[in-house]
């Protein structure tokens, strides 16, 4: 027999006893609830903190990829932008009315006019540190030394000859309207590195004169000062440790100072022996990125000899190319490198990650604030329908379950006898003479009188019985397992236990007497309403012969009308 319902049926009329467990088993539904609503939904955000957190570093890295290339393109854009316009100058001054006369007559005066135009010329241009012109043999016909806002034509006499230096052959060779640019190196004065350091950059063109003659180059040695502190400052803004190499891996900008020109000083050292492995996956393309133990490495290229690309000299010849647009293996270059360290992505990492944890903790208590308002609100549901529940099935003065419940219990615990073959035993009971109770006293007396003698029945049940209200003043006993012998003692104790203990309260002692009907299950009974009917004609009996006294049903008594 499952005893548990019974015991909850059998619920005691003290109000606070009754409470107790429905508070327990509310928090207890409370704290289910919550954790319904709650777990899954934080689980979800944990799955998705935890699918962002991997996402991040690549994030971090693609955004630092994207900023850095942007800053590098910025840098050989505007390296473009500065030669192309130091290569106008070039022309504007190669192809000039002045220098053409000077050609065709040879004599001091036209030597002159040419020497002012070009010093004038270099007051304007404070960063062109020399303008020559050279003839055929590399012979320096006009010098302009322009230093430190100082012009100087030289004299004719301290005119040296340049015929062996790289930069005359190279240009000589050039056709009209051709360019030659010069590595960028440091200026070099009678065989010594000039201090402080003076980076420079040669642009030169054929000379070319009316007849379509070539006689000689033009050459002016441009201080790129202006360019490299421009994109040093590009540099500085960025994430990344920026640096400019030449094609060959030596730095030239980005670098402690005694690290920087070591071609001109005959120093190995380049960047290719620092990391070998950048410097292959540079030499295949112009730009790109590199990532590494190191970090990431992010470089572009930029070519002095590709300016045509920049629109604005698109006629012109350019020395190293053959064919505008094709590149030469080697061609030189610069390269423009920025190398973010794997700490600093990681500190980037970090960062983000710490935002994103405590946006997670935020959402967590969010989440668990909602759960809890869902859940209270689910559980007052809950609550509120088994309050309903309890009203319709509970007799509100005595709390003993009903005749509504008994319709339900009662159908249940005969089927369970039947089954099992088990007893199952009926006691009906009935105040006696209440009626005179009430008239005596009042009502409420009344009330309390049939309290005190409920208090008595609940106390005697045992643990399997289930005691109902079943009218005004009438009690029902189920008595599962229990056959006629056991009910009726059952009953007998009630009866003399009612009737030893009066109702009494400081004013009034109030003596009560119930008499009480047994009947139990027989054989081919159809429902639990058959026992009960017996027990109803012996209680009927009980009453006709005296009250205060048990009757268990036998057949004698089968044709005698009952109560109600
Ligand atoms: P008998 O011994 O024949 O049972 O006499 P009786 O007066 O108890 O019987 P009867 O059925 O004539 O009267 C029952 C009375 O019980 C009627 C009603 O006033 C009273 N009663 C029924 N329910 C309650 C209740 O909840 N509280 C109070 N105070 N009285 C009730
Ligand atoms: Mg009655
Ligand atoms: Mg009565």
């Amino acid at each position: 027999m499952n005893d548990s319902s019974n015991v909850d049926l059998r619920s005691r009329p003290v109000e606070t006893e009754a409470e107790e467990p429905s508070v327990f088993s509310e928090r207890r539904e409370l704290v289910t609830s919550f954790l319904w609503l709650f777990i899954p939904v934080s689980l979800i955000l944990a799955g998705i903190f935890y699918a962002f957190s991997n996402q991040t570093q690549k994030y971090e890295l693609q955004t630092a990829l994207i900023r850095e290339e942007a800053a590098l393109n910025n840098a050989s854009q505007l390296t473009s932008l500065i030669f192309v316009q130091k290569l106008s100058d070039l022309f504007v001054l190669a192809e000039g009315e002045v220098l053409r006369a000077y050609l065709h007559e040879k004599n001091l005066k036209n030597w002159v006019r040419v020497a002012r135009e070009f010093s004038l010329f270099a007051r304007r241009k404070p960063k062109y540190m020399q303008i020559r012109y050279l003839d055929n043999q590399g012979m320096e016909i006009i010098r302009i030394n322009n230093l430190e806002g100082e012009q100087e034509i030289v004299p004719r006499s301290q005119l040296q000859d340049k015929s062996g230096r790289y930069y005359f052959k190279e240009s000589y060779q050039l056709n009209q309207g051709a360019i030659y640019i010069s590595p960028l190196d440091l200026n070099v004065e009678k065989g010594v590195i000039e201090q402080p350091i003076r980076p420079t950059i040669r642009f030169a063109t054929p000379v070319v004169d009316g007849y379509g003659e070539k006689r000689g180059v033009l050459i002016i040695n441009y201080d790129p000062d202006e360019l490299l502190q421009r994109i040093e400052e590009i540099f500085i803004t960025r994430l990344g440790q920026a640096v400019m190499l030449n094609s060959d891996g030596y730095w030239l900008l980005g670098k402690p100072e005694d690290e920087l020109w070591g071609f001109m000083y005959g120093r190995e050292e380049t960047f290719k022996d620092d990391h070998p492995e950048v410097w292959s996956a540079m030499e295949s393309s112009d730009k790109g990125s590199f990532f590494s133990d190191d970090g990431l490495f992010v470089f572009q290229k930029t070519y002095p000899m590709d300016m045509s690309k920049q629109g604005t000299l698109e006629n012109i010849e350019f020395s190293e190319l053959e064919e505008p647009g094709q590149r030469r293996v080697g061609e030189r270059h610069w390269i423009y490198l920025s190398h973010i360290s794997k700490n600093k992505i990681d500190e980037l990492t970090l960062k983000r990650l710490v935002v994103a944890a405590a946006t997670y903790l935020m959402l967590f208590f969010v989440t668990a604030l909602i759960s809890l308002f869902f859940a209270r609100n689910s559980v007052q549901k809950k609550l509120a329908y088994r309050q309903l529940k309890e009203f319709a099935t509970t007799d509100a003065l005595t709390g003993l379950s009903n005749r509504r419940e008994l319709e339900k219990v009662g159908e249940r615990e005969f089927r369970r006898a039947q089954r099992f073959n088990r007893e199952l035993s009926v006691m009906m009971l009935d105040l006696d003479h209440f009626k005179q109770i009430n008239d005596t006293h009042n009502h409420t007396m009344g009330d309390e009188v049939l309290r005190h003698v409920v208090d008595i029945l609940a106390n005697v049940t045992r643990g399997q019985d289930i005691l109902f209200r079943y009218g005004g003043e009438e009690f029902l006993m189920l008595l599962p397992e229990t056959h006629e012998k056991g009910a009726k003692f059952l009953a007998s104790r009630i009866c003399a236990l009612v009737a030893d203990n009066a109702y009494e309260n400081e004013h009034v002692r109030i003596p009560v007497t119930i008499s009480i009907g047994v009947g139990t299950i027989e054989a081919g009974d159809k429902s639990y309403h058959e026992i009960l009917i017996r027990a109803d004609q012996a209680l009927y009996q009980a009453k006709r012969t005296g009250r205060n006294r048990v009757v268990v049903y036998d057949d004698s008594i089968a044709d005698i009308k009952p109560i109600d």
